[in-house]
């Protein structure tokens, strides 16, 4: 039964910047590797409207006609882009062992290596006035769309590192920036606390939490509550930042593979490899603090770079 499973060489799992990164260069090392898109074929980027800073597109690009293009840049070279989500793997420890993974829980393949490119997902409130305005002025990236809000006001929630480094990234831009934080203080270094509360265009406020954000089909403005005191106050905005922190696609590696406490998959030194022989992490997977396009698509190339390594040595024993 086993033997009739396809056995593939390089097996991606992910289609975000990553994943089609890694699979532009394994398919031009002749590793014939084939991608798995997962649920959200293009990654985070599909939600993104204009992605401004991903160097060689001076004019912008939308964030999907960038995944469609990434996507034909990989099937150019022979790339076999599935679409189907991993839902369960058995990773071997042994050097040059195959590794099984379970598709849609109903396929599975071997794999000589695999690449995983799973990326991470955004947090948000789960207020539905706040899903409404996704992509209508609610964003869970202030460096990808903060500049659409050049001198505008716009509000940030959230009190750790990301919420503190987008706040201020968002004070040189905007007019105004008005920053939620739950609690009567904030979880981001000390550092980061400074550099928020010396901006003087930062109006922080602490045991605040979101009532309503406000508009139709953009957002007009928010509704704030003083989670102590139960005050209601108004203000009006036009883009609104949710920064509470992201949620790495690894559950189905819980167990096998070493991750940090908050479920990044952890790899050695400079390297994409993870603590199994064969298996590489690239992308927001394994990067809870940079999270660009850029840097994602570069770990993406270090992968299959690794991934032909790897196998080279295990083709060429020494
Ligand atoms: P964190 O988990 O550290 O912080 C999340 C923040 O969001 C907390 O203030 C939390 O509040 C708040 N929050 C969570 N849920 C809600 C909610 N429903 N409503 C309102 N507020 C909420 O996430 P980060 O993304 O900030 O950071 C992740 C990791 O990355 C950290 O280890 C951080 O240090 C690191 N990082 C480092 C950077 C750097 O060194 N330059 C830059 C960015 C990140 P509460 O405190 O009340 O739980």
């Amino acid at each position: 039964m086993s033997d009739a499973l396809e056995h593939i060489k390089a097996l991606i799992i992910g289609s975000g910047p990553a994943g089609y990164t890694a699979a532009i260069y394994a398919a031009r090392a002749d590793l014939k590797p084939v991608v798995y898109t997962g649920l959200e074929p293009g990654g985070q980027l599909t939600t993104t409207t204009e992605v401004d800073n991903f160097p060689g597109y001076p004019d912008g690009v939308d964030g999907p006609t960038m995944m469609v293009q990434l996507q034909q840049q990989a099937e150019r070279f022979g790339t076999d882009v599935r679409i189907g989500m991993a839902t369960a793997v058995e990773f071997s420890r042994e050097v040059g062992g195959l590794h099984r993974v379970t598709i849609d829980d109903n396929k599975q393949v071997f794999a000589e290596t695999v690449i995983i490119s799973t990326g991470a997902t955004a947090k948000y409130l789960g207020l539905p006035s706040e899903q409404r305005l996704r992509g209508g002025g609610v964003s869970a990236c202030a460096v990808c769309d903060g500049f659409f809000y050049k001198g505008q006001d716009v509000a940030i929630v959230g009190g750790g590192d990301t919420a503190a480094e987008e706040a201020t990234y968002l004070a040189n831009i905007c007019n105004k920036v008005t920053m939620l934080v739950r609690k009567d203080h904030m979880r981001a270094s000390k550092a980061m606390q400074h550099r928020v509360t010396s901006t003087p265009n930062i109006d922080l406020r602490y045991d605040t939490e979101i009532d309503e954000v406000l508009g139709d089909m953009v957002v007009e403005g928010l509704r704030m509550v003083n989670n102590q005191t139960g005050e209601k106050e108004e203000i009006s905005i036009t883009g609104l930042f949710i920064a509470i922190g992201h949620k790495p696609n690894t559950d189905i590696f819980k167990g096998l593979l070493d991750m940090d406490d908050a479920g990044y998959l952890l790899t050695d030194g400079k390297s994409t490899k993870t603590n199994m022989p064969g298996v590489f992490a690239s992308g927001d997977v394994q990067d809870k603090e940079y999270r660009q396009a850029v840097t994602a698509a570069g770990t993406g190339c270090m992968a299959a770079l690794d991934a032909e390594r790897y196998l080279a040595t295990i083709e060429t024993p020494a």
